[in-house]
């Protein structure tokens, strides 16, 4: 007999193992493991999907006549696989796993599992991404500079997406440029997508309120899907609903009203459903693609879309496997403050702050813009510790997991791997969030103003972030004019703002 092990973010029917096993004889195992659900203190909502979102694969697999051993949280003392196998499945001629998604993990399946549970133990790539870490390797394979944009003209030459020949559909790789709308009302709000609980999902819910209570979040408005058709329901919804106007919005940033939709815009929501493999990211293309070919989107939404999970998904992962171990040690701007106690209360007077932790404390969610420009930007201008800011991202959102969140956070967010994520740092003052959001009309401080003592904090701690990167970035072609802004400021006027700045920098929970 084989041992088959499905992990809680491979809950596809393509994941490898089931090709290579026989549902008469082998046997597959899934568990919920202590080692997996505190190894950072995640989110409620995103242990609870995990958990009940495994069950259901679990109970499907079943269905189709799969000899599945289920292991569910409190059931078992099994902290971790090695030791589940070690006591559990010692006659078991050998152990099948897919590759993880995860450094850590998958250092222990190669290092432990084996040696520790004394089975042969094989691990099978996952066929489930579009680039696969080799290809990736090779693509990257003496490049002086990595751009994602040229990967992912790479990935629509192979993958076909979008293509017409050998031309991008309409002449174009790129439509960014038509995606910067702020969302003024004009278009209504598309509607929310509201799943009925079934059992499962109530006896984990239960169970997580149980075990996690100290973890961070609610369970009250707990919306994700759980199941496959659940996901694919999902995606549906979006193509209808939101797809046409994805591209238009896709940096909008509103007021939350309750749950009418403020929260999430137009943004699809299936990240985690594609993470943990309810959904396939090239069908989730091609359902995408369909609708630009039969005219229910325009091609901005479409291939912005597109971009995000053929591009940016594929890409991130691909640098994840290239650079990792020692990628996650990286902290080129040698930033070292802790993070401020709102991170995690929601409590502070910044309303675009307040905005994106409410979203994300509620809803384990919160869309890229949020994560990129209001909540990530301010641990950048305040110079956040990239490991603590990075734990925050891991343990807060109901997609994350280690191969995405950390070069987002790391690269994108902190600018501390020297920019393969960006050619420069995501910087912004609060002119920006003015510009796409409708919070600063609602906040105790003034976001036209940097050095007064009610001036906008991002105004002020990002004139601070320039002039303490000079040397790092004055160089750098793409940001020459705004040193030349800096460098035309009145004395008087640049000594006010970092008086302000360092005001700031010296209590910043206090903001
Ligand atoms: C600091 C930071 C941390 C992030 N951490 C995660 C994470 O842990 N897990 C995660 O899946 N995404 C992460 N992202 C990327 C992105 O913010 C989320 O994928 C997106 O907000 C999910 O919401 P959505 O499904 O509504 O996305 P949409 O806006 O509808 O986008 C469509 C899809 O594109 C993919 N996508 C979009 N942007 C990215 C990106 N930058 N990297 C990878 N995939 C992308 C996702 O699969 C997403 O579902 C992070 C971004 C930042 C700035
Ligand atoms: S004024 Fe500044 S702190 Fe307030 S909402 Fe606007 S950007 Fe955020």
């Amino acid at each position: 007999m084989k041992i088959g092990i499905i992990l809680g973010d491979q809950l596809s029917l393509n994941v490898p193992i089931l090709q290579h096993l026989d549902k008469r004889e082998d046997r597959l195992v899934m568990a919920e493991l202590a080692d997996e659900a505190t190894y950072v203190k995640h989110h409620k909502q995103k242990i609870a999907l995990i958990f009940s979102a495994m069950r259901h694969f679990a109970a499907g697999l079943q269905d189709a006549g799969w000899q599945v051993d289920y292991y569910c949280y409190g059931d078992h003392d099994f902290s971790g696989f090695e030791a589940l196998l070690a006591a559990c499945y010692g006659e078991a001629e050998a152990v099948l796993v897919t590759r993880c998604g995860e450094y850590r993990l998958q250092q222990r399946i190669d290092e432990c599992w084996e040696q520790e549970s004394g089975i042969p133990v094989t691990c099978l790539d996952d066929s489930r991404f579009l680039c696969s870490p080799a290809f990736f390797r090779q693509w990257a394979a003496g490049k002086k500079q990595l751009r994602m944009e040229f990967f992912y003209r790479e990935m629509r030459r192979y993958t076909g997406l979008l293509m017409e020949g050998d031309e991008p559909a309409g002449g174009q790789w790129n439509y960014d440029s038509n995606n910067r709308q702020p969302y003024k009302g004009k278009t209504p709000l598309p509607p929310v997508l509201h799943f009925e609980r079934d059992d499962i999902d109530e006896q984990v819910l239960a169970l997580v309120e149980g075990y996690f209570a100290d973890h961070i979040g609610s369970l009250d408005d707990f919306q994700w899907g759980t199941t496959r058709k659940q996901a694919q329901q999902s995606l549906d919804h979006f193509i209808a609903h939101r797809l046409p106007h994805f591209g238009d919005y896709q940096d909008a940033m509103l007021t939350g009203k309750g749950s009418t939709g403020e929260d999430t815009l137009f943004h699809s929501l299936l990240s985690p459903y594609i993470n943990i493999g309810l959904l396939d990211p090239m069908a989730v293309c091609q359902a995408a693609e369909q609708a630009y070919y039969s005219g229910e989107a325009p091609l901005n939404a479409v291939e912005g879309f597109i971009r995000q999970i053929l591009g940016w998904r594929e890409y991130v992962r691909g640098i994840y496997w290239l650079l990792m171990p020692d990628y996650e040690k990286e902290n080129r701007l040698e930033n070292q403050r802790p993070l401020p106690a709102y991170y995690w209360t929601g409590e502070t007077k910044m309303r675009c702050m307040a905005e994106c932790f409410r979203n994300t404390i509620d809803h384990a969610y919160a869309h890229h813009i949020q994560r990129l420009m209001v909540t990530g930007n301010f641990a950048l201008l305040l110079g956040v510790l990239p490991e603590a800011i990075c734990q925050w991202y891991l343990e807060v959102y109901a997609d994350a997991f280690d191969w995405v969140e950390l070069p987002n956070t790391l690269g994108m967010v902190m600018h501390a791997d020297g920019g393969y994520l960006g050619s420069k740092p995501y910087a912004a003052s609060g002119s920006y969030i003015n510009r796409m959001s409708d919070y600063c009309k609602h906040c105790q401080y003034n976001v036209k103003t940097a050095s007064e003592s009610d001036s906008c904090p991002f105004n002020s701690l990002y004139w601070h972030f320039i002039h303490r990167h000079r040397k790092q970035f004055a160089g750098n072609h793409r940001m020459k004019m705004i040193y030349g802004n800096l460098n035309r400021m009145d004395t008087a006027k640049v000594d006010a703002i970092l008086a302000r700045a360092q005001s700031l920098l010296a209590d910043p929970d206090a903001l």
